[in-house]
């Protein structure tokens, strides 16, 4: 059996601002922000704010109204890194790699030539989350 929505998995309390985060965008409906253990540079996080655990137990129309906010960081993203294409990747549920039990998609900006590095491992330094946090927001903006 899945177990439910824990209310205070670490996005939940991103998302109620009890963690900080490194943040590029947040609206009514999502926040992004930068994945503290990147798998290349410019990996981002885009994160519904209605509560579910996965795309398994998430509201069809959450889904619906999410993607085009995927799509935009995706185009910004890679503006911003100068990257060659982008991976879009989201994991359901522990045998599905999910380590994080709030619904999010990972934005990751791949480069010719270089290998991901592995899932959520490796802390990036946080001068350099802010600073790519920065570099995407402007290229977001740039897109308005
Ligand atoms: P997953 O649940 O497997 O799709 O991945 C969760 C992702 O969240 C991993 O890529 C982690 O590096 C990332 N992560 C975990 N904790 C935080 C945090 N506090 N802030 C930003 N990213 C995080």
């Amino acid at each position: 059996m899945t177990a439910s929505y824990d209310v205070d998995n670490i996005f939940a309390k991103i998302l109620r601002g009890e963690i900080p985060c490194h943040k590029v965008f947040e609206d009514d409906n999502a926040i992004v922000f930068m994945d503290v253990m990147p798998q290349s540079t410019g990996h981002t996080l885009i994160v519904p704010k209605a509560p579910s655990r996965n795309l398994l137990d998430a509201d069809a129309g959450v889904l619906s109204a999410i993607i085009p906010l995927i799509q935009r960081v995706a185009i910004a993203a890679k503006s911003a890194f100068g990257a060659d294409g982008i991976t879009f990747m989201q994991f359901n549920e522990g045998a599905g790699g999910q380590t994080v039990f709030h619904l999010h998609f990972h934005v990751i900006p791949r480069f010719e030539g270089e290998a991901l590095k592995s899932h959520g491992r490796g802390m990036e330094e946080p001068g350099v989350l802010a600073a790519n946090a920065e570099k995407l927001k402007a290229a977001l903006a740039a897109l308005d």
